[in-house]
Parts: structure tokens; C-alpha cells; sequence
């Protein structure tokens, strides 16, 4: 119930531009097109390139050619040995046995650039679904952790929906992002500098709680060009002097949140039983976290379709902290979330990975998918942990996660099988991004 009538129920007509806004957001994330053409040798004001094919758009690089690798479909679990890959303006344009990509390969002669693969394994580029990316410093770690699309878990002034622009403009600059814009939670903090259209929220006792401003808050996101939302159940466990069984929204106001979001979809951080359920009877689309999921809500997740990110390496690595109450708290969690995990992908619950980097702090994605095997999934499954089953979060199932024709030009080249161990996945020898080789160490 709703007992105050200060927030606007329609967002307002800004004074602020949505440009304007996003202005400021990529300024904080130190990006400058101008400066990034100049970086990465290629030129966001086509016209002037003179061989632009459409006006006023970025020239694509040039066409790539990877042969002579194991090429994996981490859905089918296929391998093709000796395989070539062909990249062209930012798709696959041909994909499969020398014989099968003879006409392609051709039809580039002496045009493109040569990768050479042979005794190593070409994967799509991987995905991970919870990233705090802040800054372009921030994108370009995330690139050299094998990472080419990622759902981000919220930024504080919508950093995040800038980067999310920059593919676009710049290939190779950042990774394929899902903006969440701002965090949905009780303080915002300095967050409400970020935008002229907080302002209603900024008086609120007790904060952000209440159902209409709940929405209220969800739909500014939305508004500000944010594609995915992010709330809580929970506190947060990476901070010593917060419980995270303590419950911060429940299953009403979360209700709220989902509702507001509409296709967009909720990710929801959440740790305790009756945060976790609640967050799933909600209908939220991924539970983050997740430790304290009990059975009962493990097989209401896999009857819901509701997906799991366990952000098992941000939860184990808590046991190295220097404070006692983390590291305490992570020999905890471990064994549980472990457990957790085994559990929820026995059931049938889709698992995914999520490393929760924060800024330049970033764990390779094959770190995640190392410890999901760890605690029970094949290494295809964990594979697909951080591809196919990734991209279905993220929507992107269609160019995401796996190299077919026509779907993005994002690619890994590792150095051992991924099918035999997923720590394969932590061996990465080259990385493509939207057709740019931005790692390679052969
Ligand atoms: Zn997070």
C-alpha cells in the first residue's frame, strides 16, 4: 500500500535529453569516439574514409579468415577438425571444413586477415551475464578475459548503457553489453546525481521501497536505455558489516519490479531462502548468487524456467579475504553454493556464468566455467554455461553464442580441448570481438 503521493506516477518530460544523460555517462567511462578511431586504426566518420559502403556509419574491419583449428558448437557438442571460420562486417559469413568454406575463403583472396589456429580450439566469444563495467578501461579487461558479450549488473551513473553503445562505433572497444543502468535498491546513493529525473526519489525516508516508486525508479531505467534490471532480495555478502539473510525486498516488491520491466526481465541478487523464493514466485528471469536456494525452490526455478547464476569464483574467493568475517563467511558459502549448483543443474535449472568483476578487477569467464565444473557439470555443460545457454538469458540466442553463419563476429581460440576440461577455458590464446582480434598470443 502506498501511503505517500509525492512520486509521479507518469515519468516526467526531462529537461535533460536522454543524449544528454548518456553524454555524461560516457564521459565517467572515459570513453571518446574520436579518440577510440584513433586507437584502434579505424574511422567512425565513414564519409571521410571515401569507400564507406552507407553514409555516416563506422567503416567494419576487414574480413578475417581463422583456419586450421578444432572448431566446437558448444550446442551440439560437435568438433570440426581443421575447420576455417570467415568473419565479414561483423558476421560469420562461412563456417566449417575447408571444403565447406573453399568458395568463401576464395572469394576473400589476398583481402583478408590470416589467423592461423591449427592444434588449438576455436570457440564462439564468451558470455558473462553479471559484470560491474564501469569505464572503457574496464571493457577492454573484460575483452582479455575471453568475454564478448556480457549482461551487466548495474553501473552508478549508467556508465554500462554507454558502453553499450559502443560496438556500434568502435569495434573491439568493448564487449556486446546488456545495460542494467541502476541498481533497483533502497540507496541510491550518489546515483540520484546521475539523473534530473531521481529527483522525486531523493526525499524518500527509509528509501526506496515503496511499490510506485519502485516502478517509478524501474521506468526511468528503462527510459534511460536500459535493457535488463537489476534488484535485490538480499544485502551483500562481500561487505563485512552486511548480512546477506536479511531480507531487503520481498516477493511484493519485487513483484513490482518485474512488472515494471516487462520484457526487459528482472536479474535478481538474492542469498537467503526467502529472498531467493520470493525473487522466483516474483518472476524474476536469473537469480544471482542464489546460495541459500533450498530444494523446494530449486524445482520451482525448473519448472519456471528461471536461470542460475551461482557467481561462484565472487562467492569462493571471499575465503582469501584479509577480513575475518569475509573469510569466514566464504569457507561457508563454499561447500554450499557448490552444492547448490550440483543440485539446481541435476533438476533441470539452467545454469550460467556470471563472474561479478567489478571495474578493471575482472576474473576470465573461464574461471567461472572451470569452477561450475567443479562442482558437477561436464565440461560441455560448462561450456555452455558461457555461451548457448547464456545467449538464451540474454535474448541473443539468434547471434550469440555459437558460430553459425550470420551470427556475430565473436570468437576465442584456446589452447586445450574444451570438451575434455573446462579449465580449457582459462587457456585462451586469441580473442575476436565484432571481427577485431584484440588478443592474440599464438
Ligand atoms: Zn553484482
Amino acid at each position: 500500500m502506498c501511503l505517500h503521493d509525492h512520486t509521479p506516477a507518469a515519468l516526467p518530460a526531462s529537461a535533460v535529453p536522454r543524449r544528454g544523460v548518456l553524454a555524461g555517462a560516457a564521459a565517467l567511462a572515459g570513453i571518446s569516439v574520436a579518440s577510440l578511431a584513433a586507437q584502434l586504426g579505424s574511422a567512425p566518420a565513414a564519409k571521410a574514409a571515401g569507400n564507406a559502403p552507407h553514409s555516416g556509419r563506422p567503416v567494419p574491419p576487414p574480413p578475417m579468415i581463422i583456419e586450421g583449428g578444432t572448431i566446437v558448437d558448444p550446442k551440439t557438442g560437435n568438433a570440426v577438425e581443421d575447420g576455417v571460420l570467415v568473419l565479414e562486417e561483423g558476421r560469420v559469413s562461412a563456417v566449417g571444413s575447408r571444403d565447406e568454406t573453399r568458395r568463401a575463403v576464395a572469394a576473400l583472396a589476398g583481402r583478408a586477415r590470416m589467423v592461423d589456429a591449427s592444434g588449438r580450439w576455436v570457440l564462439p566469444g564468451l558470455i558473462d551475464v553479471h559484470v560491474h563495467a564501469n569505464a572503457l578501461s574496464d571493457a577492454a579487461a573484460i575483452l582479455q578475459g575471453g568475454a564478448t558479450s556480457v549482461r551487466s549488473g548495474s553501473s552508478s551513473f549508467y556508465q554500462d548503457v554507454a558502453l553499450a553503445a559502443l560496438p556500434e562505433w568502435a569495434a573491439g572497444a568493448s564487449p556486446r553489453m546488456s545495460p542494467a543502468g541502476l541498481f533497483i535498491s533502497p540507496e541510491l546513493g550518489d546515483s540520484l546525481l546521475a539523473d534530473p529525473d531521481l529527483a522525486p526519489l531523493a526525499s524518500l525516508q527509509g528509501g526506496v521501497t515503496e511499490h510506485t516508486d519502485l516502478a517509478y525508479l524501474t521506468r526511468v531505467n528503462l527510459k534511460r536505455g536500459a535493457q535488463v534490471i537489476k534488484t535485490r532480495a538480499n544485502p551483500r555478502a562481500g561487505l563485512a558489516e552486511q548480512d546477506p539473510r536479511e531480507l531487503v525486498y520481498g516477493y511484493d516488491q519485487l513483484s513490482a519490479v518485474v512488472k515494471a520491466a516487462g520484457k526487459a526481465g528482472v536479474l535478481c541478487h538474492a542469498y537467503s531462502a526467502e529472498g531467493i523464493d520470493g525473487a522466483v514466485r516474483a518472476g524474476v528471469r536469473s537469480i544471482e548468487h542464489g546460495v541459500f536456494v533450498t530444494e523446494e525452490t530449486i524445482s520451482r526455478m525448473a519448472s519456471r524456467g528461471t536461470y542460475f547464476t551461482p557467481t561462484m569464483d565472487a562467492i569462493t574467493s571471499m575465503a582469501g579475504s584479509s577480513d575475518p568475517v569475509l573469510a569466514a563467511r566464504g569457507r561457508e558459502y563454499t561447500p554450499i553454493i557448490k552444492a547448490a549448483v550440483r543440485a539446481a543443474h541435476e533438476a533441470g535449472v539452467t545454469v550460467v556464468a556470471g563472474t561479478d568483476s567489478f571495474g578493471s578487477d575482472v576474473t576470465p569467464i573461464g574461471t567461472e566455467a572451470r569452477l561450475l565444473a567443479e562442482a558437477g557439470l561436464s565440461p560441455l555443460d560448462a561450456l555452455r554455461a558461457a555461451t548457448v545457454n547464456a545467449a538464451a538469458l540474454l535474448g541473443w540466442s539468434r547471434d550469440a553464442g555459437r558460430l553459425v553463419r550470420g551470427s556475430y563476429a565473436d570468437a576465442v581460440i584456446v589452447n586445450a580441448d574444451p570438451l575434455k576440461s573446462a579449465s580449457a577455458l582459462e587457456q585462451i590464446g586469441a580473442v575476436v570481438a565484432q571481427g577485431v582480434l584484440v588478443r592474440n598470443n599464438p
